[in-house]
């Protein structure tokens, strides 16, 4: 499954990033994932917890924050894509092919290039470094 993989990645980038920062517990863990990155943010919150269970992870906040493409032009126009101009075009079910659609520059009218969306980085990680905590929840 590509989600458990990219998974993986994350919580063990996660598990390095807080033990080298004398972690007890990870609070919350953010995420930065592009829309065409093809990748199931649920399916992707299921598997790191899956991965994190019985680790300093296994209670975080897994949060995923969308990241739309962004268009670039040959004359000049830049920005993000219209996600209304996308929704009035939600006849096409995937999510790509909206997005493939979309590509029409505002200004011009041509087809535009895009550029992001593809994204998957960790933009936080939350944790919590008290040693006595630990002690009384259990
Ligand atoms: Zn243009």
């Amino acid at each position: 499954m590509h989600e458990f993989s990219i998974a993986c990645e994350i919580f063990e980038q996660v598990q390095a990033t807080a033990l080298a920062h004398g972690a007890t517990e990870v609070k919350h863990v953010t995420l930065q994932m592009g829309r065409l990155t093809h990748t199931n943010p649920e399916q992707l919150s299921f598997c790191f917890k899956a991965l994190a269970e019985g680790s300093i992870s296994e209670n975080a906040d897994f949060i995923v924050e969308m990241v739309p493409p962004s268009l670039e032009c040959a004359c000049g126009y830049m920005g993000p894509v219209d996600e209304k101009q996308i929704r009035e075009n939600s006849e096409l079910k995937s999510e790509l092919l909206v997005y493939v659609a979309a590509m029409e520059c505002p200004v011009c009218g041509k087809q535009a290039h895009m550029t992001g969306g593809r994204e998957l980085i960790i933009k936080s990680i939350e944790i919590e470094t008290e040693k006595d905590l630990a002690a009384d929840s259990k």
